[in-house]
């Protein structure tokens, strides 16, 4: 067992229930598939496990406008959205789209990223891989978020005496809702690796958010070696400066090779080695899930990343029952033929090394560049 064998995972069955509607990238298999393997694995004793409780009305007003939040509340009860929240609220859209549940579901992700906080505030380590929607805006939905369950582990870790809070977002697309959330706040710092020229077209190199913040765009092909090479060169000596006392790690795997939304190709070792690298250096972190649109890549990356935070050792091949499960998976967005055969057989990738770019070598150079003056 690792130093790190007291990790909780947080989570609910709640995450069964059909959500997003048919035709959305979200409509897959998704933190179940984690819990499955996981459960297959025996990897989720009782004292590892916590349920995630649902945030109140009076939980989520801390960060989002009462009147977005009432909206939201109500199209579950009516079973629709107005024309006139539509468009006030960016919700029931085709990219927030309404489905039958998702006030509750919305407000169980923050439940589960506050419960979360409260075990990271006590030096340890919760995964809520269910956690993660980084672009959820105070008074409206945007990028498949409806709510920002991200700001609500930062801001339970502040109020629970943590003096400062670095959040690392790793997730393919920029972390602007977290960002935006605690420009004003400096007791929080904020880190997102994402790739270059794509939605939200934020978070560009030059982008400091007066200070506090590092944004590193990184191109398509983006590798394990580069991911290693950023983390060393950019990422653990701005935390240094930071001096945080707590971690919230996004860590979307929509960053992996595979994945039909975006073209960055980190193998799942990387990625997790990533965030391996950050807990270990500061224990008192909460690990989140993101984007991820492959479901296969998703649950082989996420339950990998569980296993390796609460000290279990992963198998080369994975048991029949965990083969079955993930041979069972299906995306309209990823076609039969693409389908790797050990995507269904193991929970490790190769590891990508590559050369490290010049794009990479120069984000470097820049950091180094403002770290002088
Ligand atoms: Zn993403």
């Amino acid at each position: 067992m690792s130093e790190l064998s007291k990790a909780v995972f947080v989570g609910s069955d709640g995450y069964r229930k059909a959500a997003f509607g048919q035709n959305h990238p979200l409509a897959i298999s998704r933190v179940e598939t984690v819990y499955d393997l996981s459960k297959m694995l025996d990897w989720l004793p009782a004292d590892r496990f916590e349920q995630s409780p649902t945030a109140t009305v009076d939980d989520l007003i801390r960060f989002h406008a009462r009147d977005y939040v009432e909206a939201l509340a109500e199209a579950d009860v009516v079973g629709s959205v107005s024309s006139g929240h539509r468009e006030k609220y960016c919700f029931g859209t085709m990219e927030n789209p309404y489905f039958p549940g998702v006030f509750d579901r919305a407000s169980l992700s923050v439940g589960g990223s506050i419960r979360a906080a409260e075990i990271a505030a006590t030096g340890r380590v919760a995964y809520h891989p269910s956690g993660g929607t980084h672009h959820g805006r105070p008074d409206h939905a945007s990028g498949f978020c409806y709510f920002n369950d991200p700001v609500f582990a930062v801001l339970t870790l502040l109020d629970r005496g943590v003096s400062r809070v670095a959040y690392i977002d790793l997730d393919a697309h920029h972390g602007d809702g977290v960002q935006d959330a605690f420009n004003d706040n400096d007791r929080v710092w904020t880190v997102s690796t994402h790739e270059a020229g794509r939605w939200p077209y934020t978070g560009l190199r030059d982008d400091n958010g007066g200070g506090r913040s590092l944004n590193l765009p990184v191109p398509a092909g983006f590798n394990d070696s580069e991911l290693q090479f950023l983390m060393i060169e950019t990422i653990l000596p701005f935390l240094e400066v930071a001096s945080p006392d707590a971690l919230v790690i996004t860590t979307g795997a929509d960053a992996l090779s595979g994945d039909p939304l975006s073209k960055l190709d980190l193998s799942n070792v990387g990625l997790c080695s990533a965030v391996m690298t950050l807990v270990r250096t500061y224990p008192s972190a909460v690990v989140l899930g993101g984007g991820g649109y492959n479901p296969w890549t998703l649950a082989r990356c996420w339950t990998s990343l569980w296993g390796m935070l609460a000290g279990f050792e992963i198998p080369d091949q994975l048991p029949q029952t965990a083969v079955c499960r993930l041979n069972a998976l299906d995306c309209d967005l990823v076609d039969e033929e693409d389908v790797l055969p050990n995507w269904n057989t193991t929970l490790l990738d190769t590891p990508n090394h590559g050369p490290i770019s010049d794009h990479v070598t120069e984000l470097a150079r820049a950091y180094k560049l403002r770290a002088s003056t």
